[in-house]
Order: C-alpha cells, then sequence, then structure tokens
C-alpha cells in the first residue's frame, strides 16, 4: 500500500493525519484492505454504516437507481425524494424535512431556520443561539460557529456572530445566558466528537421547559447519536422530549452522503419559505432512494430491537476492562455509542488494534469510541475484545 499512500500524499490536502491503509472493500462487519488484510470494523466509517458494508439489498436499490435517475435538481419533484419525506417524517414524527449533502450543512440550514422563525417574530436581527460546550456540529462556518471546540474555531475567526456557549448538564448555565434575543439551543443528545457525553434527562426536559416559557426553538443534532445507533430511531424520542428542529446525517444514507434537517410545528409553519435555503443536489433521487431503502431496512430487519438487546452486551464487555485494567477509567455512553474513557492517550492502542486487524477510533485524545454497525452480534464483540485487550495489555 506504500505506493499508493505516497500519490495520496503528493496531492491530497494535508487534513487528515490518515493510519496507514487503503481499504479496498467491504463485507458486513469485516473491511478488507488491498493487500487483502482482514480488519472487524467498530468504526463503521464514523458511525454511518448502521447495515455493515455491502449489504445486499440495500446495494441492489442503489444500483437500480443508478441505472434509473441520478439527479434532476429541486425544480422538480422525484419519486425517491417524496418516498425518503414520507417515511423519515413518519418515523420521527416531524412535520417537514428538507434534505442535504451532509450533516454540516444540515445544521446550517436548522440554524438558518430558527434565526428566520426569530426574526418573523419580531423583526430584529440580532438573535443569539445558545450552545454547548464540547459540542461537535460541522466544519462550515455556521456549524463551526456553534462548534464548542476553541481549537477547531481559532485561526477561523471571526465565526457568525451572537453564539454563547453553555455546559452540557448544568442547567444553569444555560438559564444564565437566555434572554429576550435568544432564538435556539442547540445540543447533540450525545455528544460524540466531544467525548461520548449523553444528555441528562432532567437536562433536556429543563431545557424544553425553558423553551416553551420563552417562545425559544429547540434544537437537537442527532447526526451521530441518532438512526438507531442509541436505540431508539432517534434519541431524543427515549427522552420524552421533542426538539423543534432536528438535524440527522451520517447513517441516514448508511453510505451514500446525505444528511437532513427536520421540523415540527411552529418550526415549520413560519420560518424558511420559498427562496429562503437551497441545495443543487439536496434530495436528489439517488441519496433519497438510500434514506428511503435505509429507513425499510431498519423496520424489516427490527435493527432498533436489535440494538436494545446487543448493547447491553457490548456495555458489559467495556466495564470488565475498567474493573480489569488501571488503564481504563469510565465506560459510558447509550446504545451502541459507546466511550471507554482511558488514563492517557488512545492513539497507540488503536494503532496495535489496527495492526491485528481492529478499526477502532478515538473522541478525543484519551477516549477510545465504539460506534459499530448496528448489525454487530455476540461474537463480533467477543473478537473485538480480544483483539483490544492484547492491544492494551501489550502497551
Ligand atoms: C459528524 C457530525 C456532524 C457533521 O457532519 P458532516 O457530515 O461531517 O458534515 C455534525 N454533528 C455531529 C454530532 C456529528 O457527529
Amino acid at each position: 500500500m506504500t505506493d499508493q499512500i505516497q500519490v495520496a500524499e503528493e496531492h491530497l490536502l494535508h487534513t487528515y493525519n490518515r493510519y496507514q491503509v487503503v481499504f479496498d472493500h467491504g463485507d458486513g462487519l469485516y473491511l478488507y484492505d488491498t493487500e487483502g488484510k482482514k480488519y472487524l470494523d467498530f468504526f463503521a466509517g464514523i458511525a454511518v454504516h448502521a447495515l455493515g458494508h455491502h449489504y445486499k439489498d440495500y446495494d441492489d436499490t442503489i444500483k437500480q437507481q443508478v441505472d434509473k435517475l441520478l439527479h434532476t435538481s429541486n425544480y422538480f419533484y422525484n419519486q425517491p425524494a417524496i418516498d425518503a419525506a414520507k417515511k423519515l417524517t413518519e418515523a420521527s414524527g416531524m412535520d417537514r424535512v428538507f434534505f442535504t449533502n451532509s450533516g454540516a450543512e444540515a445544521i446550517e440550514g436548522a440554524l438558518k431556520a430558527a434565526r428566520k422563525y426569530a426574526y418573523l417574530r419580531d423583526g430584529h436581527t440580532d438573535h443569539e443561539i445558545i450552545a454547548m460546550e464540547h459540542s461537535f456540529h460541522g466544519r462550515t462556518f455556521g456549524a463551526l460557529s456553534v462548534t464548542g471546540n476553541p481549537h477547531y474555531r481559532e485561526a477561523f475567526e471571526p465565526m457568525i456572530g451572537h453564539i454563547q456557549f453553555a455546559k452540557m448538564n448544568d442547567l444553569s448555565s444555560v438559564e444564565a445566558l437566555v434572554n429576550e434575543k435568544t432564538c435556539a439551543i442547540l445540543l447533540e443528545t450525545v455528544q460524540g466528537e466531544g467525548g461520548i457525553y449523553p444528555a441528562d434527562p432532567d437536562f433536556l426536559k429543563g431545557i424544553r421547559k425553558i423553551c416553551d416559557e420563552k417562545d425559544i426553538l429547540l434544537i437537537l443534532d442527532e447526526i451521530q447519536c441518532g438512526m438507531g445507533r442509541c436505540g431508539s430511531l432517534f434519541t431524543w424520542q427515549q427522552y420524552g422530549v421533542k426538539p423543534d428542529i432536528m438535524t440527522t446525517a451520517k447513517a441516514l444514507g448508511c453510505g451514500v452522503p446525505v444528511g437532513a434537517f427536520l421540523l415540527q410545528g411552529k418550526a415549520a409553519e413560519h420560518s424558511l419559505v420559498a427562496g429562503d435555503h437551497g441545495s443543487t443536489y439536496g434530495g436528489n433521487p439517488l441519496a433519497c432512494a438510500a434514506v428511503s431503502k435505509v429507513l425499510d431496512l431498519y423496520a424489516e430487519n427490527n435493527i432498533i430491537e436489535h440494538v436494545t438487546k446487543i448493547a447491553p452486551v457490548l456495555e458489559k464487555a467495556l466495564d470488565s476492562l475498567v474493573e480489569k485494567y488501571d488503564f481504563c477509567l469510565e465506560r459510558r455512553g447509550l446504545g451502541l455509542m459507546q466511550g471507554l474513557v482511558c488514563a492517557g492517550p488512545v492513539a497507540p492502542v488503536i494503532q496495535k488494534c489496527l495492526d491485528n486487524g481492529l478499526v477502532l477510533i478515538n473522541a478525543g485524545s484519551d477516549i477510545l469510541r465504539f460506534v459499530p454497525p448496528l448489525i454487530i452480534e455476540e461474537s463480533h464483540i467477543r473478537e473485538m475484545m480480544g483483539i483490544l485487550e492484547d492491544a492494551i495489555r501489550s502497551l
């Protein structure tokens, strides 16, 4: 693979420190590099491949759509987008959806919808948005502006203005920032990149209450934690707290680039209208055929039920590492979105695992992140544990 990597390093912009692997193909829970080495995939392309790699029924749908129609633009309707919109709004209980090409774009649309709602409410143009420290919402300017990690933002200042950061799971820190200019409160239901922090139920309920009282919109970012990963199609569905706006992406297309933001109630009725927002590719037939098929396959294969059954097995396995090794301090997470907090940098552990045929990733320098395909079985967890324990022991 050395030659391929050398060509890559000559021509690609150096925005990633990549692992020295060129993947060639995938099958279920496994990836194969161009030299034929097999890897167990507990990373799923950053929580994307919920159904694993090369899922035949899904692949066939994509192929059929390629042969039929790829793109027409949003000047017209297309059947896959109609199907995907109906299924996604019905499954989420949200009223309306706008399809994007990525998670960051879904965040951009959500922020615009929130500002437009507040603008229609009071005619002002100086509204504030409250986001959380340690949050991650994407790399475009709007999404970066609400990302609570100064390191990602610094070189690119100024960000879009009027953003405040509160502390996740600290309601008083949110209350302290709320004022008559606040138009939205934005958070990940489970923080991903920031270190796998699920929202406390009382915190989320408290925010919903503030939003209801002050006519502020609640935006939940479900881009990583949604699509069944945490044991319900969208994680807020198990909290009994419904957002006004929700973003989704990553596993929404299970490999085809697609995202969406969804709105309900007053946010759907009084925000973006014709001319306010758009996308050339957003909602194209290929991406929407994928979304539509993914939702069908979730239902047909009881994916959510499977997650609720298998997640405790993963939790128990990771808990056993905390008991056994001083290096492993704490496990936290929800469903198949788990973090193992370690006593030092996890990069050497990840490299060792990769050498031994296991793909894992970090969330912050000291946390191992487990976001496997949702179709994992106990045998995969056992296999993962074997390689991971060897790596921890050898280091
Ligand atoms: C990945 C991610 C994003 C950004 O999605 P992209 O598709 O990379 O633009 C936004 N929010 C969360 C919570 C994410 O995990």
